[in-house]
């Protein structure tokens, strides 16, 4: 189903923090994050990041269960610093499953699906 995103408004489930996958850093983002977090950046680098697979840049490391490990029970404990490819989602890229994963797009489906359906002019009425 397509959803339009034009009405997307982040019921902030979190589900997509908890997703498995790489959150990548731009190149500027570790100092950034690093400085929000009071640490030094070779600290957070070595401790809290880890080299993508292509090894061509840097993704955040994940918690044991595959939540990203910045997810807290009240949310990014990043928020006013949390990565572009962060803030780009999901206007600018999302992952396959989306649909099926992402709280808002779960409740607009579910009320799409429940819609009463208009019926059709009947072509014989009178
Ligand atoms: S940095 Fe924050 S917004 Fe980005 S995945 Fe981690 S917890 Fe979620
Ligand atoms: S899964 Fe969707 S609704 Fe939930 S926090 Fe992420 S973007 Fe927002």
């Amino acid at each position: 189903m397509n959803l339009d995103l034009k009405n997307f408004n982040c019921i902030l489930c979190q589900a997509c923090c908890r997703e498995t996958g790489y959150v990548r850093l731009k190149k500027e983002e570790p100092e950034i994050i690093a400085d929000f977090l009071g640490m030094d950046v070779n600290d957070f680098i070595e401790t809290l990041t880890r080299l993508t697979r292509d090894r061509q840049g840097l993704a955040l490391v994940d918690q044991a269960g595959g939540a990203c490990i910045f997810l807290s029970q009240k949310g990014c404990r990043i928020n006013p610093v949390k990565p572009i490819q962060c803030r780009d989602f999901p206007h600018k890229w999302k992952f396959s499953e989306f649909e099926q994963i992402c709280g808002w797009a779960k409740k607009a489906i579910e009320k799409k699906d429940h819609k009463p359906k208009i019926p059709r002019p009947s072509s014989s009425s009178k």
